[in-house]
């Protein structure tokens, strides 16, 4: 049986990563020190001898008893509001816990797959993104604690790669969605099902003509999966992209939530909030053989269900 480490378990990627895994018949360690991460994503998967739970700060010297054959190296804040409130530690879970997490790889012989991000385009002057594209990160604005740890996470595990030859995996997530997305982490998607469940407002930053491309989290981890096994150690931009102005998300939103309480109010754009945003997404077709297969409207009423269970009106 092939055991794979998951930092991040208990977010909301790592826990859909180790629902998957599991259910491909690996041993599953997942590891998180619950800084954003939520027991519930993963309780169901307790019970399980193929699970196992550390509870860890990976910026700390990291210890797996035992063979490993994979890591996915998934532990981040992931919101802009999460690094504003948390930006040392995000440099240091980009930075040291990636550190840590390839050096236990290369003392086991693991492959590891780390996560990256489309931040590392920030506000894009190409578009779509290529992962040719070298990016137009402001490093002392409030978004570079995160853009410049996934920068650095990505120098540092091709240095790996290079150096130690360490198999490495490198994929840039674009946004994603769907159920366990934490309610309060800010981000457009929770943000506009409880404040559309809860008949409020739903706060659109600036005129809301910026853009972004939402990709159900199904489709990601397919995508991720594939990129794992395969042989390519170059960064792969994993998302989907139909492209949407947030203005046009939340009407979408409120459509659906259909709570008369509920309207559009304007908020003020965030600093350096990115302008556009689309993968180009020609690699993953070509070497993975992977496109998207869930719609929006599909995907948002599935991620509808779940803030149904989690908002209370
Ligand atoms: N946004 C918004 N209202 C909110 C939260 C976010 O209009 O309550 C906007 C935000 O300014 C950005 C887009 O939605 O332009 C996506 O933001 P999110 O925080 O989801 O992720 P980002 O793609 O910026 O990392």
């Amino acid at each position: 049986m092939k055991r794979v480490l998951i930092t991040g378990a208990a977010g909301f990627l790592g826990s859909h990563l180790c629902d998957r895994f599991i259910r491909e018949g690996y041993h599953v360690i997942g590891m998180d020190n619950l800084l954003t991460g939520n027991l519930d994503n993963i309780a169901h998967l307790f019970p399980l001898k193929e699970f196992e739970y550390y509870h860890h700060d990976i910026t700390k010297f990291v210890h797996v008893p035992g063979e490993l054959h994979y890591i996915l190296h998934f532990a981040s804040p992931a919101s802009p509001i999460d690094y504003l409130k948390m930006p040392i530690q995000t440099l240091k879970v980009g930075a040291l816990g990636t550190h840590n997490c390839l050096g236990l790889a290369k003392a086991k012989g693991a492959r590891m797959l780390v996560a990256s991000t489309s931040e590392v385009y920030g506000d894009p002057l190409i578009h779509p993104q290529t992962e040719e594209y070298w990016g137009n990160v402001n490093p002392v604005g409030p978004r570079g604690v995160y853009d410049e740890a996934k920068r650095f996470l990505e120098a540092i595990t091709m240095a790996y790669h290079n150096f130690h030859q360490v198999e490495t995996r490198i994929v840039r997530i674009f946004n994603t969605y769907g159920p366990r997305m934490r309610v309060e982490d800010g981000r457009a998607l929770p943000a506009f099902f409880s404040q559309a469940i809860r008949g409020e407002g739903l706060t659109v930053f600036g005129d809301g003509s910026q853009t972004r491309s939402f990709c159900y989290v199904d489709d990601l981890v397919e995508g991720i999966y594939r990129l794992l096994l395969s042989d390519y150690a170059y960064p792969v931009n994993i998302g989907n992209p139909t492209e949407i102005t947030i203005l046009d998300f939340a009407k979408e939103i409120l459509k659906l939530v259909n709570n008369p309480q509920a309207r559009i109010v304007y908020k003020s754009l965030p600093e350096d909030d990115p302008k556009v945003r689309q993968p180009d997404i020609t690699k993953a077709r070509e070497i993975l053989g992977w496109e998207p297969k869930v719609g929006r409207e599909e995907g948002l009423k599935a991620t509808y269900e779940y803030f149904k269970g989690v908002v209370t009106p």
